[in-house]
């Protein structure tokens, strides 16, 4: 598996040398605002997600940035991206399903997680 930064820096950085434009994105969660702001900029085709957002969905649920951009940056994109022209985005696929893979995922922790620099809640 590649990182999207891997493959960015492997194109000097350029979004569109990297032909994102080409490729779908699937993901278990609708993206947030602000990937949503940054799979514009990178001009992926098509996005697939499993469950909504609620809280920070950036395809539809709280903001629609994937069909009309994220201010400044469509208006004034940086070099080598595309002009925030959104992407079309697809959910609700498999979405209980997804919940329960989110559900999972946070029950088991993450391993690799920076360290909080606020001490943690516990309900113990
Ligand atoms: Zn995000």
């Amino acid at each position: 598996m590649v990182a999207i930064d891997g493959i960015l820096e492997s194109c000097g950085g350029s979004a569109l040398d990297a032909h994102f434009n080409r490729c779908e994105l699937y993901v278990t969660v609708e993206p947030c605002i602000m990937c949503a702001g940054a799979l514009s900029l990178l001009g992926f085709s098509q996005v697939y997600y499993g469950c909504g957002n609620d809280r920070f969905g950036g395809c539809g649920s709280i903001l629609p940035v994937n069909s009309e951009g994220c201010g400044p940056c469509s208006r004034q994109p940086g070099p080598g991206t595309h002009v925030g022209q959104g992407f079309p985005a697809r959910g609700g696929l498999f979405p209980e399903q997804a919940v329960e893979l989110l559900r999972e995922f946070y029950a088991a922790g993450n391993p690799t997680a920076p360290r909080p620099h606020r001490p943690v809640k516990t309900d113990g």
